[in-house]
C-alpha cells in the first residue's frame, strides 16, 4: 500500500492575498473566487482567513478599510508538499485545522484540512504511524518488584488488583516477568512459594522500544506468540507494558475519536455555512464572471443615486437588456463559450456607457443600466448606442449576437421594482417585435 504525498492531497484551488492589503479587499478575494477560506502570505508564515472571520468582523462591526494584519489571523503550520501524509498525523493533535503545503522555495502549493488528512487515514496507518510512546500514557496498569521478592507475598496483591503480570526489575530494568499463567502451573504443580521470584520468573525479557510503531509492537508480539510485550525507553529502562488486545482496541478508539470530531466539526461548519450563505452571496458587490456589479450591489447603488437625483432635480433612466437567443450559443458552442460571450458583452457595455452610468448583471444573460443624467430620449438614443455596438461585435467563435432593450424613467416617488417592471415590459415588447432593437415604456 502506498500512502499518498500532500501534493496529491493538497488542494491547490487556493487564493492568497499579502497581510498587507485592507480586510475589504480579501472579503472580496475570497468572495470572487467563491471560496470559505483564503490564505494570507505574511513573509514565509502563512495565516488563514475564513468565513468565520467574517463574520465575526461583521459581528464586531470591524473597520473594512483595516489592514488584514490588525485582524492577528492564526498562522497555520507548513509542511512540504513533497512530504508523505503520514507525516501530517502529528498534526492532528492541533486544534489549527489547516495545514499549509509549500514547495521547496517555500511559496504557496496548497492546503490541507485535518479532513483531507483523515479521510487518507484509517486505523492501519494509525497502526503504522502512532508509536507505543503515544499509548503507554494509557495503557495497563504495571506493577514492578525486584528479584528478591517473594512469590508468596505477591499473591494476594495479585488477586486483589487483578494483575495477570508483574515486571521483575533491577536498576529500572526489566530482567523478568512472571505472569498469572506462571502462577497456575507452580500452584498445580504444588511448588512451595515463599521463594524469590527470580527463581521462577522468565527470563530474559524481550521488550521492545517506546519508539517502535504500534504495528511494530503488534508484529513483535504475534511473532513471538506473547500476550503483552514490555516496552523499553532508549536506555533500556522499563517503560510500560502493553498487550495486543489494548494494542488494537487503542488504535481503533483513537480512530474513532479523530472520525467523530471531525464529522462533528464539520457539521458545526455546514450548519453556520448553510445559515450564513444568503447573507455572503448578498455582500458580495461583484459578478463573478463579467467583473460587473451584481443585483444586490445594484440595488444599494440605485438607492443611492435616486436620492441625489431628487436632490438635484435632474432626470434618471434605466436600461434592462437581454441576449437575444442566448441559449442558441450555448447549445451550438458550449457553456464557456456562452460565458465568454456574457464576457465581452458587459466589456462592450461598459465601455460604451460613461463613468457615471451603472451597469450590472441582472442575473442569466439580462443586464441592467441606470444613467443618473439622462430623460427618457437621450436614455433611447445610449441604448440603441449599446445594440448597435453588441451588433457589432465580433467574439470569438460565436461571432455576432444581439441584445434586445427596454428603457424606463425615474420618476420620483416610484420605487426600484417598479422602474425595473416598466422597462422589462419594454423588453418584452422589443423581444416580441423581432429582437435587437429598443423599446421604451412609452411603446408599451
Ligand atoms: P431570448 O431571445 O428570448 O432572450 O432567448 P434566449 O435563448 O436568450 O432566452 P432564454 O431565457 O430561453 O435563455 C437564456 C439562457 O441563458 C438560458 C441559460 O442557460 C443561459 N444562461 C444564463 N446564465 C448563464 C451563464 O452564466 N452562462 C451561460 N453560458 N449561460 C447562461
Ligand atoms: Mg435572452
Ligand atoms: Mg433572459
Amino acid at each position: 500500500m502506498r500512502f499518498l504525498l500532500i501534493k496529491e492531497v493538497a488542494n491547490t484551488n487556493v487564493v492568497s492575498v499579502d497581510i498587507s492589503s485592507s480586510i475589504l479587499n480579501a472579503i472580496d478575494v475570497m468572495i470572487r473566487n467563491n471560496h470559505r477560506n483564503i490564505v494570507i502570505e505574511d513573509g514565509v508564515k502563512y495565516r488563514i482567513f475564513t468565513v468565520l472571520d467574517v463574520l465575526k468582523i461583521q459581528r464586531d462591526e470591524i473597520d473594512l478599510s483595516l489592514p488584514i494584519s490588525s485582524l492577528k489571523l492564526d498562522i497555520i503550520p507548513t509542511i512540504s508538499a513533497d512530504k508523505n501524509i503520514l507525516d501530517t498525523v502529528e498534526y492532528l493533535n492541533n486544534s489549527m485545522e489547516y495545514i499549509c503545503a509549500i514547495n521547496d522555495d517555500n511559496s504557496l502549493f496548497g492546503l490541507i484540512t485535518h479532513t483531507d488528512i483523515t479521510t487518507h487515514i484509517d486505523p492501519h496507518t494509525l497502526m503504522d504511524n502512532y508509536r507505543l510512546i503515544d499509548f503507554l500514557k494509557i495503557g495497563s496498569k504495571m506493577k514492578t518488584v525486584s528479584k528478591d521478592t517473594l512469590i508468596s507475598n505477591l499473591l494476594s496483591e495479585m488477586v486483589e488488583g487483578f494483575m495477570d503480570h508483574v515486571v521483575v526489575v533491577e536498576d529500572m530494568k526489566p530482567i523478568g516477568i512472571l505472569t498469572t499463567k506462571d502462577l497456575m502451573v507452580l500452584i498445580k504443580q504444588k511448588v512451595q512459594l515463599d521463594v524469590s521470584i527470580s527463581k521462577f520468573m522468565s527470563f530474559p525479557v524481550d521488550s521492545i522500544e517506546r519508539n517502535a510503531s504500534i504495528k511494530e509492537a503488534l508484529e513483535f508480539i504475534q511473532s513471538k506468540h506473547y500476550k503483552r510485550v514490555v516496552v523499553v525507553d532508549e536506555e533500556g529502562r522499563l517503560a510500560g507494558i502493553v498487550s495486543q488486545k489494548e494494542l488494537i482496541s487503542l488504535t481503533y478508539s483513537k480512530w474513532a475519536v479523530l472520525m467523530k470530531e471531525y464529522q462533528d466539526e464539520l457539521r458545526e461548519i455546514n450548519s453556520i455555512l448553510e445559515n450564513k450563505n444568503k447573507e455572503y452571496e448578498t455582500m458580495a458587490s461583484t459578478d463573478s464572471l463579467t467583473g460587473l456589479y451584481n443585483r444586490y450591489k445594484f440595488s444599494e447603488l440605485y438607492v443611492s443615486t435616486y436620492k441625489s437625483m431628487v436632490q438635484r432635480h435632474n432626470e434618471m433612466s434605466l436600461i434592462l437588456l437581454d441576449i437575444d437567443y442566448f441559449k442558441n450559443v450555448n447549445d451550438k458552442y458550449g457553456h464557456n463559450i456562452g460565458d465568454k460571450v456574457l464576457v465581452q458583452v458587459a466589456h462592450t457595455l461598459l465601455k460604451t456607457l460613461r463613468n457615471v452610468d451603472i451597469v450590472a448583471r441582472w442575473g442569466g444573460e439580462e443586464f441592467v443600466i441606470l444613467l443618473p443624467t439622462a430623460d427618457l430620449t437621450n436614455a433611447y438614443k445610449i441604448a440603441e448606442e449599446l445594440r448597435y455596438q453588441v451588433q457589432e461585435l465580433e467574439i470569438d467563435v460565436a461571432g455576432h449576437v444581439t441584445i434586445s432593450l427596454g428603457v424606463s424613467l425615474v420618476e420620483e416617488g416610484s420605487d426600484m421594482d417598479e422602474v425595473i417592471n416598466k422597462a422589462d415590459q419594454a423588453l418584452y415588447l422589443a423581444k416580441a417585435s423581432g429582437r435587437n432593437c429598443v423599446k421604451t415604456q412609452d411603446d408599451i
